[in-house]
């Protein structure tokens, strides 16, 4: 179904230093793409690439432009009404990080409220395991709470990073193939 269909736009949200650039690289990196072997690079922050997920090829753009500094401002308005996916990021090492991937879980569902948009919170850097302020439970509970699925990754060890581009693709068919 629908392999002619236009890329989906997949937006990396979340605090600074959580790991978006690192998950982005591995994306990046991937070496399934048929089309090239190298990233096809729009600007400096957006990649695309081919990927195939349940035997079906997928095209998805990973966009890693999101500048939590920018409160409010016209580049987050647009990072969020121009994603049709999105990966809410923060690090198991971090607190403050998991309340502002929260935050950004509210402030998506009043800018997008219309739409079951397909989200994965992710925990990322569980390689950190001396480091950790928050717990598994806490973030299966939040992600539940959230309505959205949710995945530990670790971008440093390449350790479900896949699975959690697989997953947004997963569920960005299953609406797909609702409407
Ligand atoms: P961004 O600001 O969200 O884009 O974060 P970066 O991708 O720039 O990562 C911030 C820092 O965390 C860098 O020093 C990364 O090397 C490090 N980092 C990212 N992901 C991981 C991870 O999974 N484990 C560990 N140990 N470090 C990570
Ligand atoms: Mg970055």
């Amino acid at each position: 179904t629908g392999g002619s269909s236009r890329p989906f736009r997949v937006v990396l949200l979340g605090a600074r230093g959580v790991g978006k650039s690192a998950i982005a690289s591995i994306f990046a990196g991937a070496a399934d793409s048929m089309d090239s072997d190298e990233c096809e690079l729009y600007g400096d922050e957006v990649c695309e690439q081919t990927i195939t997920v349940d035997g079906e090829k997928a095209t998805a753009t990973l966009v890693d432009n999101w500048d939590s500094e920018d409160e409010g401002g016209s580049s987050q308005d647009q990072c969020i009404q121009t994603g049709d996916a999105y990966l809410l990021v923060y690090s198991i090492t971090d607190r403050s990080s998991f309340l502002q991937a929260s935050e950004l879980r509210i402030s998506l569902r009043q800018r997008r409220p219309a739409h079951h948009t397909p989200i994965i919170l992710v925990g990322n850097k569980c390689d950190l395991v001396r480091r950790r302020e928050v717990s598994v439970t806490e973030g299966r509970a939040c992600a539940a709470v959230f309505d959205c699925k949710f995945i530990e990754t670790s971008a440093a060890m390449q350790h479900n990073v896949w699975p959690a581009f697989h997953g947004i693709v997963q569920q960005l068919r299953l609406r797909r193939d609702t409407k």
